[in-house]
C-alpha cells in the first residue's frame, strides 16, 4: 500500500503549518523517513506553483507560509536548498518576489534557481518522448520536492502534484508541447514522462485555500483546510481529487494515463490515507472545472476523437475584457485562432474554433478572468460533462 498523509490546517500561519507538516512526516515514518528521502549531503530543489505574477497570498500560487514551513523542516536535512519555477509568460524572478517566496528564501539562505537555463537530456523507457529540454535546476538536483497548489484546470480538470512539474519546461517552450499534444490524454502521458525525467521525489500539496471553478488562475478561492503529503505524486493527486468530488479518480486525465501505464499508485484501494480520513476532509460543494465521465470507445483513436469533439470552448466574458491581447500571446496557435475585433467601442478577441486545440492557455493566462469555458451541446447530449 502506498501511504499519503492527509492533514488538516485552517490557517496560513507558518508555525501552525510547520506543526502540521511535522505531524505528516511523523505519520510517514518520521526522522528515518526524512533521512531516506534526503540522504546526507543532498541538494534539494523545491518546485512551488508560481503560475504568474500575482499578489502575496493569492490562491493562484503556493502560499509563502507553506513554503517557509517546508524550508524550516527540510533545512534540518539539507544545507543546499534551492527553489524555482517557470511561469508561462512572465518573469520568474518577479513572480517569486511578488509572491513572498523570494523574501522567505533570502531569510533562510535558499537559492533562487532560474528555470530558463535548459539542459537537453534523454529518458530511458519513456511512455512517449525520449529526448527532453528541461530546466537544469530540477534535472541536476539530488532531490526534487514539488509544492503544488490544489486547483481546477480547464484542460486537465485538476492541477496538483503531477501537473505542477510542467513549470520545469523552460518559458515559451511550454506552448510547443500544447501544439504537439492537443488532447488531454497525450498531454497527461507527457506530464508523467516529465516527472520521470525530473525524478520528483515527494509532494506537499497546498489545499488550505484551494481554487474551484474557472481555475487555474481565475477561479474562486475555496477554504479546504487541507494539506496532502506523499512520495507517490499520483497517490497524492488521487486523494485530492476524491476530496473535491470525483467519484471515479480515473475521470481525471493524468490519473487515467498513469493507471493505464502502471505509472505510480492511482487507485484508492491501493492507497493508505494516514491522519484524517477522506470522509472527514471531503469538500461537498466544490465547484469542479470539468466533470467528464470516463469515455471508452472501441479504439483509443475513437475515444480520443470523441474527447476532442466534446471538449468545451473558451468564451469571452466581454465586460471583463480590457483588450490586452495576452490571450493571443499565450495561444500556441496564435492568430490562427484568436483575432481581435471592434465591438461596442472595445477591442476584444474572437475565436476561430475550428483551429482551436482546447489547451486553454488563453483562459489560464488572461489577467482579468475574462475567459471561461462553455460545454458543447454534444457533450451535454452525451451526458459527458
Ligand atoms: S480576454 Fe483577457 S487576455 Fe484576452 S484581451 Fe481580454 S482581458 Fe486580455
Ligand atoms: S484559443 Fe485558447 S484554447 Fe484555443 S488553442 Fe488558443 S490558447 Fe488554446
Amino acid at each position: 500500500m502506498e501511504k499519503v498523509a492527509l492533514l488538516e490546517c485552517a490557517v496560513y500561519e507558518v508555525d501552525q503549518i510547520e506543526k502540521t507538516l511535522r505531524e505528516g512526516f511523523e505519520l510517514l515514518g518520521g526522522d528515518s523517513f526524512l533521512r531516506r528521502l534526503i540522504p546526507a549531503g543532498s541538494s534539494v530543489l523545491l518546485k512551488p506553483n508560481l503560475l504568474s505574477v500575482v499578489e502575496k497570498g493569492s490562491t493562484v500560487i503556493t502560499h509563502f507560509a507553506v513554503f517557509e514551513a517546508v524550508v524550516r523542516i527540510l533545512g534540518e536535512y539539507s544545507g543546499n536548498i534551492s527553489f524555482g519555477d517557470s511561469p508561462g509568460q512572465e518573469d520568474t524572478r518577479v513572480a517569486a518576489e511578488k509572491s513572498g517566496l523570494m523574501e522567505v528564501a533570502k531569510r533562510y539562505g535558499v537559492q533562487f534557481c532560474d528555470f530558463n537555463e535548459a539542459v537537453h537530456c534523454k529518458l530511458e523507457s519513456p511512455l512517449m518522448y525520449k529526448y527532453w529540454n528541461i530546466a537544469r535546476g530540477p534535472y541536476e538536483a539530488d532531490v526534487v520536492i514539488t509544492l503544488p497548489k490544489l486547483k481546477t484546470h480547464a484542460m486537465m480538470y485538476y492541477t496538483g502534484a503531477v501537473k505542477n512539474q510542467f513549470g520545469c519546461i523552460p518559458g515559451s517552450q511550454k506552448a510547443q508541447w500544447h501544439t504537439k499534444l492537443p488532447d488531454s490524454a497525450s498531454f497527461a502521458k507527457m506530464l508523467l514522462d516529465l516527472n520521470s525525467v525530473v525524478k520528483t521525489n515527494f509532494a506537499i500539496l497546498d489545499g488550505i485555500i484551494a481554487m474551484e471553478g474557472n481555475g487555474p488562475r481565475n477561479g474562486t478561492p475555496k477554504q479546504m483546510n487541507t494539506i496532502i503529503m506523499g512520495e507517490s505524486l499520483t497517490a497524492v493527486d488521487s486523494t485530492a481529487v476524491r476530496l473535491i468530488g470525483y467519484k471515479d479518480v480515473l475521470a481525471v486525465p493524468v490519473l487515467k494515463a498513469a493507471q493505464a501505464a502502471n505509472w505510480g499508485t492511482v487507485l484508492p484501494e491501493e492507497i493508505e490515507v494516514l491522519g484524517r480520513s477522506i470522509e472527514e476532509m471531503k469538500c461537498r460543494d466544490f465547484k469542479l472545472s470539468r466533470n467528464a465521465k470516463v469515455i471508452n470507445f472501441l479504439t483509443p483513436g475513437l475515444t480520443s476523437l470523441v474527447s476532442t469533439m466534446t471538449a468545451p470552448d473558451p468564451v469571452l466574458v466581454e465586460e471583463k475584457c480590457i483588450g490586452c491581447r495576452k490571450c493571443q500571446e499565450a495561444c500556441p496557435e496564435k492568430a490562427r485562432v484568436i483575432s481581435f475585433i471592434r465591438h461596442n467601442g472595445k477591442v476584444i478577441p474572437k475565436w476561430n474554433y475550428s483551429n482551436c486545440i482546447r489547451c486553454f492557455c488563453c483562459q489560464e493566462l488572461c489577467p482579468k478572468g475574462a475567459i471561461i469555458t462553455r460545454d458543447k451541446a454534444l457533450s451535454r447530449l452525451l451526458g459527458l460533462n
